[in-house]
């Protein structure tokens, strides 16, 4: 007979995306044999990550203060803005080093079948962004997969009455593929060779 807390710390494991029922085992049995210390320092860094980060009043980044690291720096190119859906996909880019203008997490994409549609993004957002702001260049960025490129055009045709240009990212990356997953040359590669929408 399995204690009562310690069925409950499997349940929260096994909720976890790619944790199967055996690898939430596995985890909890290594926090029982681990030391106090380092236990709590977990549970810890869930509770400060949960309390502290919220999402970037401007571009939707993840941000402990009220904008995010990338939005309070001046050597950010203001004039340029490059279109994510989520933040790693920033994260994916950032290490990729090559861009230094500032972004726009979507916080999604446009997915008809999930009942996820434009309003349930951050595209509003964007567009008041374009339209108070001084950017020149939207760079979509959004995955290269069906979706991706759905939301990519419906952002486009939003934008089509400003006076900026609208790119892509290089098709690099193969169809069906995301961001996150992208090495970082491929993404240095398709950033440096966007073409215009
Ligand atoms: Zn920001």
């Amino acid at each position: 007979m399995i204690s009562e807390s310690v069925t409950n710390l499997i349940d929260q494991f096994a909720k976890l995306p790619g944790v199967g029922r055996k690898s939430a085992e596995r985890l909890a049995y290594h926090i029982l044999r681990s030391h106090r210390s380092e236990s709590l320092a977990l549970a810890d860094a869930i509770r400060q990550v949960k309390e502290n980060v919220h999402h970037c009043k401007v571009c939707y980044n993840l941000a402990e203060g009220d904008t995010c690291e990338i939005c309070a720096d001046a050597r950010r190119d203001p004039s340029q803005l490059c279109v994510v859906e989520q933040p790693r996909d920033l994260i994916a880019l950032e290490q990729s080093g090559t861009y230094n203008g500032l972004y726009h997490v979507l916080l999604g994409r446009v997915a008809p079948l999930e009942g996820i549609g434009p309003e349930d993004l951050t595209i509003d957002a964007l567009v008041e962004r374009v339209r108070t702001g001084t950017i020149r260049e939207v760079i979509m960025a959004t995955n290269p997969t069906l979706e991706g490129d759905g939301t990519a055009l419906y952002i486009s045709s939003r934008l089509a009455d400003f006076p900026l240009e609208v790119t892509r990212l290089a098709r690099g990356i193969t169809i069906g593929s995301v961001l996150e997953f992208a090495n970082k040359e491929i993404l240095a590669d398709a950033m440096a060779g966007r073409q215009k929408f």
